[in-house]
């Protein structure tokens, strides 16, 4: 989309909403069919996606507007079911936007294969014999996956570590090999393990010790994406509080978070708000990031905030968020869904590495729209207006219902779904 700055796009029916997309993005009609289709994944398709298969679980896609990433505009996929992300998303966007926009940057794509060997009688000599033979193991993994090579990437580098090296741990002492792949515009998984599972009888010969796992490591911590958003305090400003006010409730916020793995994990949990319906939306395993994301937080040592906030010399707010993001644009199920293929179409993304710039600028964004609420009026004057409309519905209203329910309880400031019975059985005499 040539802009990401749709005025007005929030108050708009889903068919308005549709039509303008329409005439925005380089859709085909065959793309149009699936994405406003009812039941966009067939059940025939589901079935060779997984196993045992009786039926499909869609979720609302929605779309984070105004984000401009290094200078590019980016309408961003979201799928969730958790009302308010999208919308949080997209006014902080705004924000960032008017400060410049978000810059990010990626490093290159550098995955970790694991093989695991026990048993060496060893494991000092046993290091240094795979170590001596580095180039020709590079190689001969390479030759697993000759694709990869011709795409500019592939193994590139190899680390050896011994673990429990200690005599008094109750552990076994084993050696393990990490293999450093570059997977160009794939997660990687699949290719990691083929490439790995193909190296072990080598190592096994080599190390004289018996190779169990072969892996890849989902803390690819080589794969880094990073945000980073500088927002001069009067952009901040809302009707009951001063910019500098907000500035500083979201730097106190980040410090609690900071020093606390309680408040840590809760924070985190909001940024994961942003990225994953990313990730989800574009056929991504969302579990894979999460667990790459949570073990970053905890690098130190201690688990911690995955952002931080901070102010410069002039009184702007600075946020940055660093993250191992582990997603492709290509590989597993991405071309498979077809909604995700038509994500992939709409956020106009060339590579995995821009790909993961988008998301870690989504998750930056979602972090300060919560600590941006928490710091000022809470999370649940807006949450809960929101979250209003699907408590009318659990409550069994349908159609225009909903809306008149969904009012009546913000008015009434008792956004339940006891009282929503209440109003929908009033409603309906
Ligand atoms: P695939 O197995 O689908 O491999 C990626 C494919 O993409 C390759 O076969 C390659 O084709 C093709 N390709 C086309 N263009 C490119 C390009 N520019 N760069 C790289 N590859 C390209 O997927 P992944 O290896 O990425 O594995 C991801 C899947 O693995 C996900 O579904 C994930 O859920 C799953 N998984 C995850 C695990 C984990 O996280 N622990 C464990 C196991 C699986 P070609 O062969 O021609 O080179």
């Amino acid at each position: 989309m040539q802009t990401s700055r749709i005025p007005g796009f929030y108050n708009m029916t889903v068919d308005e909403r549709r039509e303008l997309l329409s005439k925005m993005s380089a859709f085909s009609e065959e793309d149009k069919a699936y994405l406003y289709a009812e039941k966009p994944l067939s059940t025939d398709t589901a079935d060779n996606m997984i196993e045992n298969v009786v039926g499909t679980f869609p979720l609302p896609l929605g779309l984070g507007l105004n984000f401009l990433i290094n200078d590019k505009e980016y309408a961003v996929p979201m799928a969730i079911e958790e009302p308010s992300v999208v919308a949080s998303a997209s006014h902080i966007a705004k924000i960032v936007r008017e400060a410049g926009g978000f810059t990010t940057e990626a490093t290159e794509r550098v995955m970790i294969g694991q093989i695991q060997v026990v048993g060496c009688q060893d494991f000092h000599k046993a290091k240094e014999v795979i170590l001596s033979e580095k180039d020709t193991l590079i190689n001969y993994m390479n030759t697993a996956y000759p694709s990869l090579i011709k795409r500019g990437g592939g193994a590139e580098d190899l680390d050896v570590r011994i673990l429990n090296e200690d005599a008094n741990s109750k552990f076994s002492q084993m050696l393990i090999l990490h293999v450093y792949i570059n997977t160009c515009d794939a997660m990687g998984a699949n290719i990691i393990n083929t490439m790995v599972e193909a190296l072990a009888p080598n190592v096994e010969e080599l190390t004289g010790g018996k190779v169990y796992l072969r892996i890849l490591s989902n803390y690819p911590d080589r794969c880094l994406a990073r945000a980073r958003c500088i927002i001069p305090p009067d952009l901040l400003a809302t009707e009951e509080f001063t910019g500098e006010m907000v500035r500083d409730g979201v730097i106190h916020a980040y410090e609690f978070a900071a020093s606390d793995p309680y408040r840590a994990v809760t924070h985190n949990k909001g940024i994961m708000n942003g990225i994953d319906p990313v990730v989800i939306a574009t056929g991504n395993d969302w579990r894979a990031v999460e667990a790459g994301a949570h073990a970053h937080a905890a690098r130190n040592g201690r688990y911690g905030s995955m952002t931080e906030w901070s102010k410069d010399d002039e009184g702007n707010l600075i946020g940055e968020l660093e993250l191992p993001m582990s997603v492709g644009t290509v590989g597993g199920s991405i071309r498979v869904h077809p909604v995700s293929k038509i994500a992939h179409k709409l956020l106009n993304v060339d590579s995995a590495q821009e790909l993961a710039q988008v998301i870690v600028a989504v998750g930056l964004a979602q972090n300060l729209g919560a600590l941006k609420a928490l710091a000022t009026d809470g999370i649940q004057k807006g949450h809960m207006a929101l979250h209003s409309r699907s408590v009318a519905i659990a409550a069994g209203a349908t159609g225009e219902m909903i809306d008149v329910i969904s009012q009546r309880l913000i008015e009434e400031k008792e956004i339940r779904v006891g009282k929503a019975k209440e109003l929908v059985e009033e409603y309906k005499k």
